[in-house]
C-alpha cells in the first residue's frame, strides 16, 4: 500500500489532498465522528456540539458557546504530526498544488506549508463583531467568559459555525485548485459534512487516493483506498 501510493506520488505532477479532523487526531485533537471523536465524548451531555457549535446558539448563548469551544475546540500546544509535514515536503518538491482543509487548527501552516486553503476557518483568527479589530488566538485564551474587544464589541473566532455560508474566495479557489489537479489525496474525513464534501466532484484527474481509518460513501470511486493511520502513510514523504 504505501508503495503503491509512492507510485502514484512520483507519477503526479498537481497533487491537491482534502483533509480533515483525521489529519490532526495524531496530534492529539479528537476528531468528532470516530470511535474516539467529541461526538462519542458528549453523548448524553445537555446539547449536541453540533447545536452549540452553531451561529444561532452563539448569539443566544455566547458565555455557554465559549466555555464549549476554549475546551474542546482549543489545542494552543498541539504540533504537527507526520501527516503534515509529509505534504508539506510534497509542496515544497514541487508536486503538490495546494491543501484543502477542513480543519480549524493551523497546523499545516506550522508545519510549512503555504497555499493552505481553509474552509471553515481557523481559530488563530478572531475578529471583532463591532469594529472589526482583530485578534490572534491569545485573545481567547488568555479571556475567560466572552471575549470582549477594547470597544467591548464581541471577539468572534473567524471559524464557520453550522449555519454559517462558507467563504465564496476559498470554495472557488478550493473547487478551481481540485479541478486542476491530476491526483486527488483525500485523508482524514468522513466525507458527511457539506458543502466542504461536495467539492469532491470538481476532481477531473485520474487517481483518487483515500487514506482513511473509516470507510467512506466514495471509497468505490477510488483507485487507491488505505485504512491505516494518515501519519504512517504520509509520512514517507518527510524523510
Ligand atoms: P470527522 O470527525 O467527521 O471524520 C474524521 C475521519 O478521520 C473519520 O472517518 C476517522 O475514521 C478518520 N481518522 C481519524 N484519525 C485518523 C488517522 N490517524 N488516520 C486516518 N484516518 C483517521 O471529521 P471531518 O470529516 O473533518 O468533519 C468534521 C468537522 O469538524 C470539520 O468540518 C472540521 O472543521 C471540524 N473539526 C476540526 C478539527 C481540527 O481542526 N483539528 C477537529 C475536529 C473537528
Amino acid at each position: 500500500m504505501q508503495n503503491e501510493l509512492r507510485a502514484i506520488v512520483e507519477s503526479s505532477r498537481r497533487i491537491v489532498f482534502f483533509g480533515g479532523a483525521g489529519v490532526s487526531t495524531e496530534s492529539g485533537i479528537p476528531d468528532f465522528r470516530s470511535s474516539a471523536g467529541l461526538y462519542a465524548q458528549t453523548a448524553g451531555t445537555l446539547a449536541a456540539p453540533e447545536e452549540i457549535l452553531s451561529h444561532s446558539f452563539f448569539v443566544r448563548e455566547p458565555e455557554l458557546f465559549f466555555g464549549f469551544y476554549r475546551s474542546s475546540m482549543l489545542y494552543p500546544d498541539a504540533r504537527p504530526n507526520r501527516a503534515h509535514l509529509g505534504l508539506a515536503a510534497l509542496e515544497a518538491a514541487g508536486r503538490l498544488k495546494a491543501v484543502v482543509t477542513q480543519n480549524i487548527d493551523g497546523l499545516h501552516q506550522a508545519a510549512g506549508s503555504r497555499r493552505v486553503l481553509e474552509l471553515h476557518g481557523s481559530v488563530h483568527r478572531n475578529t471583532c463583531q463591532a469594529c472589526g479589530r482583530t485578534y490572534g488566538l491569545e485573545a481567547i485564551t488568555s479571556s475567560s467568559g466572552v471575549p470582549r474587544c477594547d470597544c467591548s464589541g464581541i471577539i468572534k473566532p473567524d471559524v464557520v459555525l453550522y449555519e454559517e455560508a462558507l467563504d465564496r474566495r476559498v470554495l472557488a479557489e478550493a473547487s478551481e485548485e481540485i479541478s486542476r489537479a491530476d491526483t486527488l489525496i483525500v485523508g482524514g474525513t468522513s466525507l458527511a459534512v457539506y458543502p466542504a464534501a461536495g467539492l469532491l466532484r470538481f476532481f477531473e484527474g485520474g487517481r483518487l487516493v483515500i487514506i482513511n481509518a473509516d470507510a467512506t460513501d466514495f471509497d468505490p470511486a477510488a483507485t487507491l483506498v488505505m485504512r491505516g493511520p494518515i501519519g504512517a502513510a504520509l509520512g514517507q514523504f518527510a524523510d
